[in-house]
């Protein structure tokens, strides 16, 4: 039995102490409004103060059930206190010396642990790097050095990232995109998910316009986060690994999202039994501190000194915080997930077949959602967005995906009263939005 002995310090169910947002909180809203940037796509007004498990607390003391881990990053909880002690202990004794040019063990220590659980057949080489776009604009890179080809094939629908490689691979939404061209020559996007677009890809394109010789890569998500918690059909990515291996083309799976337990197993892949050629990783990995990561079969990272690098990826607190997040989530917390995402599925299932406005349920392990619908069955992106706002002012952190999902990514340590008090929540709303 895995005990969670932070989810205690705080209330386990939401406490709203004051009206939202709260002075604090209103106030700190309006200085923040004042000198970041416009493109942050802040929705309701929550100023977090601390956490523990999935509680959070604003700067008002209001507490709120957290079902966004801070769009998928908090895999351990907020301030699990192991990952906690590691942060402390490694920052005391040894905050930055850039694994680029010296050695140091967290650095060594996650590689060798990554390198052992990556699904592939002889072991794996790792590239650390700060971020799910770094960790993109790597494999890249590592994709077009090794193959000496430029071409890559994406998915509509995908998100990798909004550096200039990731955002060119990106296919979600326009604002992404728009007036920050020329983009990455070279990429291609087709349908995610579908046999129909993989017929696509090898019956009309390949013959005509695009050579499968000239392709270094295809870069998929396992499972398509930000365009929706779209689960592809079956056979889709061992499709695709057939069509990399049968033309040389390396498969990139994008595990940013729904790797590192988040599906219910270490990397989403291991559901479909599916051997990439590289993994990019990052959300998760470190509960939070900023990390993220290449892996690749090692054969193929032939690139030589120099030729790809960077100053603070594999930070030594970053890498001790990721030790700790990796121990616990083999000791329970993968297990957790799919065991919690079969409960929360279920209690969504339920709700889809009381309220016509609410589709089933998708998804694997803790990465579901749900749509909105209108009268007609239609997504419903007006409906979604309400009830993600009234759900905060009832206390419970959401976050939407897609035209209309509304995605369920709380901390891995989530426990089955914390998904009945969300569903409670949801049911409320729904009664009151008429779904
Ligand atoms: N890849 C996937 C699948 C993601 O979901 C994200 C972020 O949402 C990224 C890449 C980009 O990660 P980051 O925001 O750390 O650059």
């Amino acid at each position: 039995m895995f005990s969670f002995p932070n989810n205690r310090t705080l209330p386990r169910t939401p406490h709203l102490v004051t009206s939202l947002p709260g002075p604090r909180a209103r106030a700190l809203v309006e200085r923040d409004q004042a000198v970041t940037s416009p493109s942050y796509t802040r929705g309701y007004p929550l100023v977090a103060a601390r956490g523990a498990g999935c509680m959070l607390e604003d700067v008002d003391g209001n507490v709120f059930l957290d079902l966004t881990a801070g769009i998928a990053v908090t895999a351990t909880g907020h301030a699990h206190p192991e990952v906690v002690a590691a942060i402390q202990e490694q920052s005391a004794r040894l905050v930055h010396m850039s694994g680029t040019d010296f050695y140091y063990e967290p650095m060594v220590q996650l590689a060798e642990d990554l390198a052992k659980r990556a699904p592939f057949p002889n072991g794996a080489r790792v590239f650390f790097s700060n971020s799910g776009a770094e960790s993109n604009e790597g494999a890249i890179k590592l994709a077009r050095y090794y193959t000496g080809r430029s071409l890559i094939i994406a998915f509509l629908g995908a998100f990798h990232g909004r550096t200039y490689g990731a955002m060119s691979l990106t296919g979600s939404k326009t604002v992404q995109r728009q007036q920050f061209g020329p983009l990455l020559p070279g990429v291609t996007h087709i349908p995610y998910g579908t046999h129909e677009s993989l017929d696509y890809l090898e019956q009309k394109l390949f013959p005509t316009v695009l050579p499968p010789t000239e392709v270094a890569a295809i870069v998929v998500e396992p499972i398509q986060g930000e365009g929706g918690y779209i689960v592809p059909e079956d056979g889709f990515l061992e499709r695709i690994r057939s069509i990399c291996s049968r033309h040389g083309i390396l498969m990139i799976v994008d595990e940013v999202q729904a790797g590192m337990g988040r599906s219910g197993k270490l990397f989403a892949t291991e559901h479909w039994g599916v051997m990439p050629d590289i993994i990019t990783l990052a959300k998760g990995i470190a509960s939070g501190l900023p990390l993220g990561a290449i892996l690749s079969r090692p054969e193929l990272m032939t690139w030589p000194p120099g030729s790809h690098a960077t100053t603070f990826g594999g930070n030594p607190v970053a890498c001790a915080a990721a030790n700790a997040t990796l121990r616990l989530l083999e000791a329970g917390l993968i297990d957790n997930a799919y065991k919690m995402g079969e409960l929360l599925q279920a209690g969504l299932s339920k709700l889809a077949s009381r309220f016509s406005r609410v589709s089933l349920p998708r998804g694997k392990g803790l990465m579901v959602a749900i749509d909105l619908l209108d009268g007609e069955g239609h997504l419903n992106s007006e409906l979604r967005d309400q009830i993600v706002d009234r759900a905060f002012y009832k206390g419970l952190l959401l976050l939407g995906c897609g035209k209309s999902a509304i995605r369920f990514c709380p901390p891995l340590v989530i426990e089955s009263d914390q998904i009945e008090t969300a569903l409670q929540i949801l049911t409320e709303l729904f009664e009151e939005l008429g779904c």
